[in-house]
């Protein structure tokens, strides 16, 4: 017996079963090198061929249509090109590249950008195998239940490899945040990843445990262990299947609605959320309209992207939170400048009450979604009374123009603040009097109010959720709003966890903006705790 174990949380769940180690090898790598056009020639038939090949699956995967629209970024070739001129082979080129560009995008502390970085490096070994001797689908063999382990596992490979037919994955590579853990924990697919080693421990064949909840496998279990996990694997099914049942119910505390929203990035996220059984999306990261394309969204797109999403919430709210791009979240052709400290910079409401016109072109999509949903709109990273004002005098000025050119909106949409600065904690008393909600973004207000940066391991023991003074931070935010009895949820991070759910209810935390996995889970836990 063997045990391998992370600290790293992907997926939680146990799964026993027997291992399928993917075997990722193609053709031989290597062919005789050619001068730089050749290289470059060669390169470009093995883009054509895998654009093909993308555009044949898109038709029926979101995931391979995202990928259609990343492998013509001209940011792509560029850094192959540049290689082949150094005098590399296409297939050296297309390797460095995508470490280049992957590591880039992982740099980046966002989920967005996170999973976008896996697209990339799944084109190019798309593309490199194109150069190489073809594709071929590596999970050919795989048995229902099995457990798949592998090197990592990327976004198209979701749609190769069926997640309902096998009990669990392990991973060498990989990070919580990636695609596939997104999907593994919306389908309760119990996965490890990032568990350095893993393919040198286990073959086809051995039988192998998953822990996802304690980041641990077992290979080839001792009968005591196994069947200590087959209990616990049988448990934690009744446990997932009772939580399923609490999903569609409405929770009520003495009287008052307790609602748990969901936090969506797209379009196709609400409509899972919705499934799930949210009561609306708390928090609708607009962001990705603007990351996934080359140029600014225009009004008319945006607004088509809001309309479905708010057709998709079945009058249900939408809260719309209006971009929150710059520090870490850059968007190109916004051509942003490098800063020192870009958590503490040009970011969010900063930007958009700088570049108003943009600003108004999305405030003008949202307000004419407004018209057929039920939809919110929510400013981030607000620090002061003087730029909701700003926000709400532009907000206004959108409505005026709106209605003299005849188009509806809600005229009584509601304005909601993201609470995530220690400044808007605050001045909460000031902000309530001037919108008519709040949702607590623990994930940035943590950060702000510990001094430790989001995405540093090495302040990772401050960067604390339960820390007094956060939790000191929360009571009086909530406090605010009840005094001012204006609307409290909270979207960050903090609201999916079940230990603190207890907690936030004892606060009177009366909306919980989750992430789409754990809609069934917060609501079960409110439940229990309400019984
Ligand atoms: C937050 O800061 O808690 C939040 C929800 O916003 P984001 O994670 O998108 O910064
Ligand atoms: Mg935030």
């Amino acid at each position: 017996m063997r045990v391998l174990e992370t600290t790293v949380r992907a997926s939680e769940g146990i799964a026993v079963g027997r291992a399928f180690v993917v075997d990722r090898c193609t053709a031989s790598t290597s062919y005789e090198k050619g001068a730089p056009e050749v290289e470059q020639n060669r390169f470009e038939q093995a883009l054509q061929q895998s654009r093909e090949q993308i555009e044949t699956l898109a038709a029926d995967s979101e995931i391979f249509a995202a990928h259609l629209e990343i492998v013509d970024d001209p940011m792509l070739s560029d850094a192959v090109v540049a290689h082949i001129d150094e005098g590399d082979s296409a297939h050296d080129a297309v390797l460095q590249a995508s470490a280049e560009l992957v590591s880039m995008f992982e740099a980046i502390d966002d989920e967005y950008l996170a999973a976008r970085a896996a697209d990339v490096k799944d084109i190019f070994a798309r593309i490199a195998a194109n150069l190489t001797g073809g594709v071929k689908n590596p999970f050919e063999g795989v048995a229902e239940g099995d457990i798949v382990v592998d090197a990592e596992l990327l976004p198209s490979d979701m749609a190769l490899l069926d997640f309902n037919k096998i009990r669990g994955f392990v991973t060498a590579e990989g990070s919580a945040t990636s695609h596939v853990c997104i999907i593994a924990r919306n389908l309760s697919v119990p996965a490890v990843v990032g568990l350095k080693g893993i393919l040198s421990e286990v073959k086809s064949g051995d039988t192998i445990i998953v822990d996802g909840s304690g980041g641990r496998v077992v290979i080839e279990p001792d009968i005591a262990t196994l069947d200590e996990y087959k209990v616990r694997e049988l448990n934690h099914k009744a446990l997932l299947a009772e939580q399923q049942q609490a999903a569609g119910a409405e929770i009520f505390h003495n009287g008052e609605r307790v609602y748990v929203f969901a936090n969506a990035g797209s379009v196709e996220d609400v409509e899972r959320a919705i499934a799930a059984g949210a009561d609306g999306i708390g928090l609708f990261r607009s962001e990705f309209l603007y990351m996934q394309s080359s140029v600014e969204p225009s009004e008319q797109q945006q607004y088509e992207a809001y309309l479905s999403a708010a057709r998709s919430c079945k009058g249900k709210p939408l809260t719309i939170r209006t971009l929150d791009i710059g520090g870490d979240k850059a968007v190109p052709y916004l051509g942003f400048e490098r800063e020192e400290n870009p958590f503490l910079g040009w970011r969010a409401i900063r930007v958009c009450l700088e570049l108003r016109d943009m600003f108004c072109r999305q405030l003008r999509a949202i307000l004419r979604a407004s018209a057929e949903g039920n939809v919110r709109v929510m400013f981030p990273m607000v620090v002061t009374l003087e730029e909701l004002e700003q926000a709400k005098e532009l907000l206004e000025q959108c409505k005026s123009e709106l209605k003299s050119q005849g188009v509806a909106y809600d005229e009584n949409i509601k304005v909601g603040v993201m609470i995530e600065t220690p400044a808007a904690v605050l001045i909460a008393d000031s902000l309530a009097s001037h919108c008519d909600f709040f949702s607590i973004g623990t994930n940035d207000l943590v950060q702000y109010v510990m001094a430790a940066d989001r995405a540093n391991a090495k302040v990772a023991n401050l960067y604390n959720p339960y820390s007094k003074a956060v939790l000191r931070a929360i009571e009086m935010v909530i406090a605010a709003a009840d005094a001012a009895d204006v609307e409290c949820g909270m979207c960050g991070e903090l609201a999916s966890d079940t230990e603190a759910t207890e907690l936030l209810l004892g606060m009177h935390l009366r909306e919980y903006s989750v992430n789409i996995g754990s809609i069934s889970k917060i609501k079960y836990q409110l439940n229990n705790l309400l019984k």
